[in-house]
């Protein structure tokens, strides 16, 4: 190795070692390395930006992991993520919220202006009316299930994330769901529903009916600022019904969690 190479290796290490530092100090013990692989990966969407944003993973999560992902390591390789454009207008990320051992797990699409502020999933109008859903109408607090997005950081004016951006969020919900293992996914919105589905879906007639993420029973339905657009009783009806009906499977489902 000649004089130069050598200067540039210990400058690798020395970079290297001040990195696990500054992890350590930040709380930071594990980082899900398939995960942070995954994040390094070119995103496909550049080339075909609709199929790579909405193709299916290929192996279910349990084989997709060699480890169990958790919430910590998967917020970890997050890091202060610019892997798309919308690093550019966020305040912070918005990673998720609730219980990491929930049963019922809801996805929506993006953090709009007052979850960008406060840096919570579904705090803003919409996350009220989902809020009053779960615990008005299920009868269980919001601090029993976990919340969170396809996309962390708000999208401008709250338009619909593009799919090159969905695309290199994905791997963090999918970390997320991994963790979570819950019992059964609503998915809010057309957004969530596709990406989860692998396809492009019309959510008036998906709502309502039973589909499978990687064999966990997923309820697509309407995404509550839709319902706050249209707020008819016939809206929040389906709504309600929906909801119920994956409370209801996840409690049936009962016994132990997959691990
Ligand atoms: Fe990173 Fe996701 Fe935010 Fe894009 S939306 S910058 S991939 S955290």
């Amino acid at each position: 190795m000649d004089g130069a190479l050598r200067r540039e290796a210990r400058a690798l290490v020395r970079s290297a070692r001040a990195l696990v530092l500054e992890l350590g100090e930040e709380g930071v013990d594990a980082i899900d390395r398939s995960l942070a692989a995954r994040a390094r990966a070119p995103v496909r969407a550049e080339a075909a930006p609709e199929a790579a944003a909405l193709q299916p993973a290929a192996q279910p999560a349990e084989a997709r992991y060699a480890v169990r992902s958790t919430l910590d390591g998967v917020r970890a390789s997050l890091g202060e993520c610019t892997r798309c454009r919308l690093c550019e207008g966020r305040t912070q990320i918005v990673f998720g919220d609730g219980n990491p051992e929930a049963e019922l797990m809801f996805v929506g699409e993006g953090p709009g202006e007052q979850e960008d502020l406060r840096g919570l999933p579904f705090v803003g109008r919409a996350g009220e009316l989902l809020t009053s859903m779960i615990e008005k109408g299920l009868g269980i607090e919001r601090r029993e299930v976990y919340i969170c997005n396809i996309v962390k950081c708000r999208p401008p004016a709250n338009r619909t994330p593009l799919s090159d951006e969905v695309a290199a969020c994905r791997p963090f919900l999918e970390g997320q769901i991994d963790a979570v293992r819950p019992r059964v996914i609503v998915a809010l919105g057309k957004p969530a529903t596709s990406l989860l589905l692998g396809r492009d879906v019309a959510i008036t007639k998906l709502r309502g009916t039973w589909h499978e993420y990687h064999g966990i029973p997923l309820m697509p339905t309407f995404h509550p600022a839709f319902v706050l657009r249209q707020y008819t009783p016939e809206n929040r009806r389906l709504v309600w019904e929906d909801l119920k009906a994956a409370l209801t499977r996840a409690r049936e489902a009962g016994g132990r969690k997959p691990s």
